[in-house]
């Protein structure tokens, strides 16, 4: 199989198609896809374009083995957890692809965990690149918000209030699973198993906050350190209680453990600073009755004047390093 031949047997879908699975409700935005030297895109009018591009490499962000079904359906989720973070609405997508060989059994699970994850998101894969080498993924995601309105990392003002999105913890928790650094039971093995492959990109909440929100950003390198992205564009510091962040209820049921005496303060290490969550963490003026949005959304502290992330854990300030916060 040529290089021609592989793109359009797992890469191509006639957009037209009747089956329902293939399409979404702006098929009319692409006028070239996957076939020309380049795609030609309609951008709705009044709205402006909002890229991100991600690259995951083998047994680097995945282990080797992973099943290319669950891994193509991971480098989509985390490329389009960005456009959440902006507020903006999944488009279309390009895909450049690294593989060693050009195994069937492979592309055909990749091929299908991609296109069923982009139809869950209303997103068209709209080309691309192939070519030989380490296995590596990159995803271009493009969407839209209404002219002026992304949410960005940079509005956040003193007074108001830090929220985060849903639990924290597990993306990290996962990693350490699956590279054997931790011991789980059965059980839980499968629930972080399917924490790492399927993070959920917060799009409905992102576009929601589009309204409401000062700022925002996805927790994808780790808690401290994207709420710190957040203060360093806004100018502003952030208090945070540590007690109220929130975590899995597999945190609290240590009964799911295989026993590990240094779980507890691993488990604060991963909350803090493991990323790889996808969660949101965002800021809105106080008055804002943001927790109504979603069940799983927290308040977790406020915005002041000075720099940097402050902890406190019942009232008392606390080092970071004695939170098992790690720089690098
Ligand atoms: P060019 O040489 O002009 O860059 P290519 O031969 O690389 O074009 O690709 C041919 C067409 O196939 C282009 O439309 C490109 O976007 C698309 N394409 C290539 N690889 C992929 C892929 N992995 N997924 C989707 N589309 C792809
Ligand atoms: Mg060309």
């Amino acid at each position: 199989m040529n290089e021609f031949e592989l793109i359009k047997r797992y890469f191509t879908r006639d957009v037209e198609s009747d089956d329902d699975s293939e399409s979404t409700d702006h098929n009319d935005t692409v006028a070239i896809g996957v076939g020309d030297d380049c795609a030609v895109l309609n951008v709705p009018v009044d709205h402006q374009l909002v890229v991100s591009i991600d690259t995951l490499i083998a047994g680097v962000h995945f282990p080797k083995q992973s099943e290319a079904y669950a891994v193509a359906q991971r480098a989509f989720s985390v490329c389009v957890s960005d456009l959440a973070a902006m507020g903006a609405e999944p488009l279309w997508f390009t895909l450049a692809l690294t593989l060693p060989n050009t195994n069937e059994t492979w592309l055909e699970k990749f091929s299908m965990g991609l296109f069923d994850i982009a139809d869950e998101y209303n997103c068209i894969l709209v080309g691309g690149n192939t070519t030989r080498g380490p296995l590596s993924i990159s995803i271009q995601v493009h969407g839209a918000v209404p002219s002026g309105q992304a949410i960005t990392r940079s509005g956040a003002k003193v007074g108001d209030l830090v929220y985060v999105s849903g639990p924290l913890g597990d993306g990290a928790a996962a990693l350490a699973m699956l590279d054997k650094r931790v011991k789980f039971n059965d059980e839980a093995n499968e629930y972080f198993y399917s924490r790492f492959f399927w993070p959920e990109a917060k799009i409905d909440l992102g576009l929601k906050l589009r309204e409401i929100a000062t700022s925002a950003i996805d927790i994808s390198d780790g808690f401290l350190a994207d709420l710190n992205h957040i203060c360093t564009a806004s100018k502003v510091a952030a208090e945070i209680c540590v007690e109220k962040l929130p975590h899995s209820q597999h945190r609290i049921d240590q009964a799911m453990f295989v026993k590990d005496d240094s779980l507890g303060i691993k488990w604060q290490q991963w909350i803090l600073s493991g990323g790889d969550d996808y969660q949101l963490c965002f800021t809105a003026p106080a008055e804002a009755n943001v927790e109504a949005l979603d069940q799983h959304i927290r308040c977790i502290g406020k915005i002041v004047e000075g720099q940097g992330v402050l902890c406190t854990l019942d009232g008392k300030e606390v080092a970071l390093s004695r939170l098992g916060y790690q720089h690098f």
